[in-house]
């Protein structure tokens, strides 16, 4: 049997910045992520950056139109031939 190509969305976590530009294309809102500010002063400057702490997909809502892959400009998202469960949960440790 054929496999999809684009059965279901991979988050490669790491690469997620938490901008949420993904969240706000999705046509029918079944993007949801928590993230956490974290401040790093050790090199004397005062940087911030958003921490991943959970990332959703709901399948029974999801179309795979790909506009979430198509946006993210730090290939956090790929498309991958895992059949989708129901809900996906990325939770940080
Ligand atoms: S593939 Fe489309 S419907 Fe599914 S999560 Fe991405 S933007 Fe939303
Ligand atoms: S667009 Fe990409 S980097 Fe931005 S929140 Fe979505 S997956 Fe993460």
């Amino acid at each position: 049997m054929a496999m999809n190509p684009r059965a279901s969305l991979e988050l490669i976590a790491e690469n997620c910045t938490s901008c949420m530009l993904c969240i706000r294309a999705c046509p029918v809102w079944c993007l949801e992520l928590d993230a956490h500010l974290e401040v790093d002063e050790s090199s004397g400057r005062r940087r911030s950056s958003l921490a991943l702490d959970r990332f959703s997909i709901d399948y029974g809502t999801c179309m795979m139109c790909g506009l979430c892959v198509d946006i993210c400009p730090f290939e956090a998202l790929e498309w991958s031939s895992e059949l989708p469960p129901t809900q996906f949960e990325w939770r940080s440790e």
